[in-house]
């Protein structure tokens, strides 16, 4: 992959890379951030060099290190905050995103703060790409890989949902009619696929 700079240059993409591989990894790295309520420095940094780096790395400025944007000294407290923030805003904006169809409400403001860009893959077919630049706020890097995620693959966000009891973001047009993960269908009641109402019989059937 090459990725000249100038800003407007066309980001060319390898020869393993499609519109489907970045889609995917971005929104691994999107889901894999909504548990970072319980995350301490080390799990950010974990994330911010592995699923995060490999998402980004077709429209990266610079190499990036296992360092955080927080301060070094960055108390635990503060760190829990921000995570929680941030957590908390994109987890509302993807619950609007789940009833209405899957409009993901932030994407048209990353698209215009160019947090996301458009490459090409082998075959000249159009990419949306996640950028990683050196300043950018932690909410931002996470909405841009959902942005991304989307404006490639907007379909799959008409099946989105958030699991009503523990906030698990779900992609599953028949788990969205209940409501709930894959984890909490477990503890309900077996109904039938494609019952419209059983969300009720689901309420009823969970201890
Ligand atoms: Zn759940």
């Amino acid at each position: 992959m090459t990725f000249t700079d100038r800003g407007s240059a066309q980001i060319a993409l390898g020869d393993d890379h499609t519109v489907e591989t970045v889609s995917t990894e971005c929104r691994q790295a999107a889901t894999a951030f909504m548990s970072c309520v319980t995350w301490d420095k080390l799990d950010l940094a974990f994330w911010l060099t592995g699923p995060y780096a490999r998402a980004v790395r077709h429209a990266r400025r610079l190499e990036r290190v296992a360092t955080l944007e927080t301060p070094p000294a960055v108390e635990e407290r503060a760190l829990a905050e921000l995570l929680t923030s941030v957590h908390d805003e994109l987890l509302a904006a993807l619950i609007v995103a789940s009833q209405h169809d899957g409009a993901l409400p932030f994407a048209d403001e990353v698209a215009l703060l160019a947090h996301v860009r458009k490459a090409v893959d082998a075959d000249g077919v159009p990419v949306w790409v996640p950028v990683d630049l050196p300043r950018m706020r932690l909410v931002d890097r996470v909405r841009a890989l959902f942005a991304a995620d989307y404006l490639n693959a907007p379909d799959a966000y008409l099946d989105l949902s958030v699991c009503g009891r523990c906030n698990t973001l779900v992609f599953d047009g028949a788990l969205k009619r209940l409501g709930r993960c894959v984890a909490h269908m477990r503890n309900s009641v077996i109904v039938p696929r494609g019952v419209a109402e059983a969300g009720e019989a689901d309420e009823a059937g969970v201890a």
